[in-house]
């Protein structure tokens, strides 16, 4: 049975709500993980304009493979090969060393589909306006920043697909810059 675009992204916010139950972010208040994908579906939709069904379903589902035990052929029988393809393009191999990971997702930048451009862009966007609203306890404001613009350098080879959605993420580098660089 073909499910209509909403009810595939209901079922994808109900998978991945499923596969992320015990985890929390590493804020202070411990936020279920589950809002993060939420949000990055959200940046897409709401404020970057993006309706393709198959681009707000991998944004909810990016983290399911990297994070959880979530398999790439799973997200094909459930959501299908499109979807499950992008969300497969944004997955880290976290068989690397994080270093390596971090290098090779600029390398991989500008190699990715569209699709995962969009998710990857709002995926960063979504981490940064964290690090204001929700910073990790531990971290200190080198560390926040350091993260900051390694995030740009990922986003920097993916530019030209989307200007509302790079100025969603220049806003969200902008009030980083505020927030702890002070001068
Ligand atoms: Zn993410």
């Amino acid at each position: 049975v073909t499910k209509t675009d909403l009810q595939l992204f209901a079922a994808a916010a109900s998978f991945a709500a499923q596969q992320h139950r015990r985890q929390r972010r590493s804020d202070k208040a411990k936020t279920p993980y589950i809002n993060h994908p939420l949000t990055v579906a959200n940046i897409l939709a709401n404020e970057a304009g993006v309706e393709d069904v198959h681009v707000l379903c991998a944004a909810l589902l990016h983290d399911t493979i990297e994070d959880t035990d979530a398999t790439f052929e799973q997200l094909v029988a459930l959501f299908g090969p499109e979807i499950a393809g992008i969300v497969q393009e944004v997955t880290d191999d976290t068989s690397l060393p994080t270093a390596e990971r971090k290098q090779k997702q600029i390398d991989s930048a500008a190699k990715k589909s569209g699709s995962a451009k969009f998710v990857k862009i709002a995926d960063k966007t979504a981490n940064l306006r964290d690090l204001v609203a929700i910073p990790p306890h531990n971290w200190g404001a080198e560390r926040l920043i350091g993260y900051a613009n390694w995030s740009k350098q990922v986003i920097a080879p993916m530019r030209g697909i989307n200007p509302k959605l790079e100025a969603i993420f220049d806003q969200a580098f902008a009030d980083i810059e505020n927030a702890y660089i002070k001068s």
